[in-house]
């Protein structure tokens, strides 16, 4: 009979071979022989890792544990400034497979593709804006039903609004399902579209019946959810939805600020022949400009040429607009923010800094240790605690694992390689000794021969008989992983009104403290308007020809600084001076 595992959807690779009982290379080998080329952290949906037990030819069956719902808040909706103004929603087509995403994605596309972009529309679109009346909406491609769960996931999190499609004749079914998790998850808008209105079995009441069973009360049954009936193959109510999205967006009061550099998301990587590394990115804030540096992760580069989408040259892009980039010097990261940068220099040292501590963090979590993974891997800043868990019976196992959920936060959590009930055994040693897990027992025991084991291997395990002193204990070992609190204080800040002397590695000018006070030694950053141009220390205070420890606001003085690179400073930039500390956190 085969033996029932129970995975979470979104597991790593590192926890399936662990459940599986498997080394992880067996498991990243058979993925790679499926076309997926993972690491061990990269994380797998039920899916995608059912398909891949299936391959091996395992006699287990895998079970799917549902997960909480966390909500997360946009926080990019509803903002409050001088400089913000409406921008187009970014709306997102999810679903089961075959309801007919593509249909209605085409469909719009075909009827509405914004002015001047019809034609040249490339094999690797993954975003394009279409125009109703006046205003333009910005479509996410969302990738197939080969595509994995992290990336739907990612792509909800980029969006103001989902749209599900729903098919009239099949109604809610898994990915539907999976759909409006992920969309609540993000906290992001939902509309429904019921497809396929035209088909003879097209049943609309029986699709709102069952969206009511996952809570997703549709207006006429007496809930805040729009849900449109449409059909993509027949271009049947493609208008209306283009309005309820409009109208949406309305009521969200969707804005973004046009004013500051250009931040956003890679979307999309890929290289071209000829071109080299090409993204695809989407703006979230700010004005991207032809000739711009940006920065993203561990590679830069300096636009070129800013193009949308479907291949126009543009001047200018604008926030919630989906454009191409080339002239990353590699390829940019699916899913990596970017964002602009004074220079080339900056630019350059921004990545290879990134790069460095990437490198530092795959030197111990890469067991792979093969670079195109790491290359392939995304970036993935949930720090995890393994442990593993003993209690003396079902019931009190149970409740410190459900205590234990509470002591995750967004940045760690504890990740339970194994549990059980009964004393602490030499298989229980073995596998914390493997995945570096601490061994918790509560209300168990341990027999001093394991215990000889669990020296000789270096295996911490803590044996508690009040269930909150125990959770204590895994939050200090959480505490641990949290990375340190940086503490920037702004001392004071100077106008440069000359400058004396630039090299390689210093620059020497004078200036007007116009706040607080400057002092030496302490760190500098140097802004020309909203821009960021450099950091760099501070080596020296001169008032008129003497060493100051201290210049006080109002004061003229010359400051000494030491730089990365050259600086080259201009009358009117501002110098912080200011400190930094780490503080290490506590949960
Ligand atoms: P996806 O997997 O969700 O992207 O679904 P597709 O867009 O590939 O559509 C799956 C099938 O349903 C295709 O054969 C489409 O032609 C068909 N289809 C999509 N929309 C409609 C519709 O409105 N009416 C009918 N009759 N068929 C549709």
């Amino acid at each position: 009979m085969a033996t029932t595992i129970q995975i979470e959807d979104n597991i790593t690779v590192g926890t399936l071979a662990e459940r599986l009982k498997l080394p992880v290379t067996r498991l990243i080998g058979e993925l790679m022989k499926n076309g997926i080329l993972a690491t061990i952290n990269e994380r797998l949906d039920f899916d995608t890792a059912q398909i891949i037990v299936g391959e091996l030819g395992l006699d287990v069956e895998l079970v799917q544990k549902t997960e909480e719902l966390t909500v997360v808040p946009k926080e990019r909706q509803k903002r409050t400034g001088d400089h913000l103004s409406p921008r187009p929603p970014v709306v997102a087509v999810m679903g089961h497979v075959d309801h007919g995403k593509t249909t209605l994605l085409d469909a719009i596309r075909g009827a509405h593709v914004a002015q001047g972009e019809a034609g040249g529309i490339t094999q690797h679109i993954s975003a394009y804006q279409v125009s109703r009346g006046d205003r333009l909406i910005t479509f996410l491609d969302t990738p197939g039903h080969e595509a994995f769960a992290a990336i739907r996931e990612h792509s909800a999190l980029l969006t103001d609004i989902v749209i599900i499609v729903v098919a009239a004749d099949d109604g809610v079914k898994p990915q539907t399902i999976e759909a409006i998790r992920y969309a609540r998850k993000a906290g992001v808008r939902i509309i429904v579209a019921i497809n396929k209105m035209d088909k003879e079995g097209a049943n609309p009441n029986l699709v709102k019946q069952q969206l009511a069973e996952q809570d997703l009360l549709v207006e006429d049954w007496g809930g805040d959810i729009v849900a449109l009936p449409v059909s993509a193959k027949a271009h049947q109510g493609i208008d209306e939805l283009l309005d309820m999205i409009l109208l949406v967006s309305d009521v969200e009061e969707l804005q973004a600020d046009a004013t500051v550099s250009a931040q956003g998301l890679i979307i999309e990587a890929h290289i071209e022949q000829g071109r080299g590394p090409v993204a695809h990115a989407l703006i979230e804030e700010g004005t991207l400009k032809a000739g711009d540096f940006v920065v993203s992760g561990a590679t830069y580069a300096k636009i070129r040429n800013l193009e949308s989408t479907s291949g126009q040259v543009l001047k200018t892009a604008g926030p919630s607009t989906p454009v191409v980039i080339s002239g990353f010097k590699t390829l940019p990261e699916f899913g990596e923010a970017f964002r602009v940068v004074a220079n080339e220099k900056l630019a350059r040292s921004q990545a290879e800094k990134t790069s460095i501590s990437q490198h530092a963090g795959t030197a111990r979590s890469d067991m792979s240790g093969s670079e195109l993974l790491r290359i392939m891997s995304r970036s993935d800043t949930l720090q995890e605690l393994p442990i593993i868990v003993k209690a003396d019976v079902q019931g009190s196992l149970t409740s410190v694992a459900d205590s234990l959920k509470s002591a995750d936060t967004d940045e760690v959590a504890v990740r339970i390689v194994e549990s059980g009930v009964g004393a602490i055994n030499d298989n229980d040693i073995y596998m914390a000794h493997s995945s570096g897990a601490i061994v918790y027992g509560f209300g168990t025991t341990i027999p001093s021969n394991i215990k000889r084991i669990a020296s000789r291997d270096k295996v911490s395990v803590r044996l508690y008989n009040v269930i909150y002193e125990l959770i204590d204990d895994v939050r200090t070992e959480l505490g641990h992983l949290l990375a340190p609190e940086v503490i920037e204080k702004v001392l004071g800040v100077l106008e440069v009104k000359a400058v004396f002397k630039t090299t390689k590695s210093e620059v020497i000018c004078g200036g007007e403290v116009l706040e607080g006070k400057l002092t030496v030694p302490a760190l500098a950053r140097i802004d020309r308007g909203k821009e960021m141009i450099a950091e760099a220390k501070v080596t020296q205070l001169k008032r008129a020809s003497n060493d100051a420890k201290e210049i006080a606001t109002g004061e003229l003085c010359g400051i000494s600084l030491s730089t990365d690179s050259r600086v080259e400073l201009q009358e009117g930039d501002k110098i912080s001076v200011f400190t930094r500390e780490t503080r290490a956190r506590s949960l």
